[in-house]
């Protein structure tokens, strides 16, 4: 813990620490449907689909190493048990029963929606009191947009492909 980067905190520490580990276990939660999803993914444009969620599966995980070093400057421990993940998450866990490359992107869209929200939400809470968290809220904010902007584009790509197939008008 560092004492005085504590004592600067403008906000109650623990509630922080409380969203900081929310988002941790969400980080862990969608490093795991991406990198499980990249495995079983099958259809249309299977081969690009695997690749962006490779890339994304990555940049969740330095999501994650972002998160745990601010949980542990603020003299926080890092959720300890995977079962927690499930119980501290905000946006929580959608399992690829249905592998398909259509199925997959709207489960992995709607999950980043999840991260936009729970990140914009953590940026508005720190932006006056804890400029430390609010610039990684923001960092990782960018990232989250540009996976659903990503997905949505490869989801276009699908359409485009396969008008009948994803059930978009
Ligand atoms: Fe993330
Ligand atoms: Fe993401």
């Amino acid at each position: 813990m560092g004492t005085r980067g504590r004592q600067i905190v403008g906000m109650d520490v623990d509630q922080l620490l409380a969203a900081l580990n929310s988002a941790y276990a969400d980080e862990w939660l969608a490093y795991h449907q991406y990198w499980l999803g990249a495995k079983l993914a099958k259809g249309p444009l299977r081969g690009q689909l695997v690749a962006e969620m490779e890339e994304h599966a990555e940049e969740e995980m330095k999501h994650l190493l972002l998160l745990a070093e601010r949980i542990l400057q603020l003299g926080g421990t890092p959720l300890l048990t995977p079962g927690s993940w499930m119980d501290e998450s905000d946006c929580g866990y959608t399992p690829p029963e249905n592998p398909i490359a259509q199925e997959l992107l709207d489960e992995n869209i709607e999950a980043e929606r999840c991260a936009i929200d729970a990140y914009n939400r953590l940026a508005a809470m720190t932006k006056d009191t804890d400029p430390a968290t609010y610039r990684i809220a923001v960092e990782i904010l960018r990232d989250e947009i540009e996976h659903e902007e990503n997905l949505e584009t490869l989801k276009e790509d699908l359409h485009l492909l396969h008008p009948q197939a994803d059930g978009s008008p």
